[in-house]
């Protein structure tokens, strides 16, 4: 095994075949991209374990992001010191990266949202503390939604940007709808008026399931353009391949291998 993505729970990570299918393609034919589980507060050890296994680089997820941007020894780059977490490392040279926000960039630009549009962004947890920032520092003009109001007004007071905090969720004027809440992890129905969307809004779900999700049910419903978090997946996926190996970014050929 040569690179790997390392969590907890990792059975479900897509990553494997993402990373398989740039292989094939750019000719790494002996490249081995695998999963392994490592729990909260062992990644260090594990680390030292695959190393010595020939492992040079990993992804890194759920719950270890804020972790790996913790490791002694390591180079963090400005991203990872800037959001507080890492998702990519070399263990070799023992370098840190954080693709997410980037990839989210990269999302948009692709589906041609550029810098300047108006995003709606729901949520404020861990992803849309790292989003925010990263969105509005690129030219995004946001506003920002969560269900409990105070956490959204605390997030845009310390990422110290220029962000409006909604009461309710207006989709008026919007270009982009982000659902960056984990409320589709349980098909939550979010607080939305989807008959009074735009017709030009673009509605992006980061979670991401075998059928649509209520959420993006809604959107669709309205014969809206919408996607879900296999977008972001591909994305932060097509970035870290070439952080380590060079060349573009194989975006077209993970978003293939993820069905879209
Ligand atoms: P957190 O647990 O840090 O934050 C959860 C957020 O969701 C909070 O703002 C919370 O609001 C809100 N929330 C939870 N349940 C509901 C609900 N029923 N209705 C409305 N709001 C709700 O989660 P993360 O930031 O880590 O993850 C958010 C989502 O992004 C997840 O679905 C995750 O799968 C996805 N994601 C996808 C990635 C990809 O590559 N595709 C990468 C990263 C994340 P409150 O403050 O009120 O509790």
């Amino acid at each position: 095994m040569d690179f790997a993505v390392v969590g907890d729970p990792i059975e479900h990570s897509r990553s494997p075949e993402m990373h398989a299918a740039a292989y094939l393609e750019r000719g790494f034919t002996d490249v081995v991209y695998g999963r392994v589980q490592v729990p909260s507060g062992t990644l260090a050890t594990a680390i030292r374990r695959l190393r010595a296994q020939g492992v040079v680089g990993l992804n890194v997820t759920v719950p270890l992001k804020e972790e790996a941007a913790q490791l002694k020894g390591f180079r963090h780059d400005s991203w990872v010191k800037s959001l507080g977490s890492a998702n990519t490392l070399d263990i070799i040279t023992k370098r840190s990266t954080n693709t997410d926000a980037p990839g989210m960039l990269l999302v948009l630009k692709s589906s041609g949202i550029l810098p300047g549009a108006h995003i709606v962004l729901l949520g404020a947890g861990g992803t849309a503390k790292a989003l925010l920032p990263t969105l509005v520092k690129a030219g995004y003009q946001v506003s920002i939604w969560n269900r409990t109001q105070a956490r959204a007004e605390a997030l845009v007071e310390a990422s110290g940007v220029d962000a409006q905090v909604l009461s309710r969720i207006v989709t008026k004027g919007a270009d982009v709808l982000l659902n960056a809440t984990s409320g589709s992890m349980s098909d939550a129905e979010l607080p939305i008026v989807w008959s009074k969307a735009p017709k030009k809004l673009q509605v992006i779900d980061l979670f991401y399931s075998e059928k649509p999700t209520r959420f993006l049910q809604g959107a669709l419903d309205q014969g809206l353009k919408a996607s879900d978090g296999r977008e972001l997946l591909a994305a932060q996926g097509a970035l870290a391949f070439a952080w380590w190996l060079g060349g573009e970014p194989p975006l077209e050929i993970m978003r293939r291998s993820l069905n879209l």
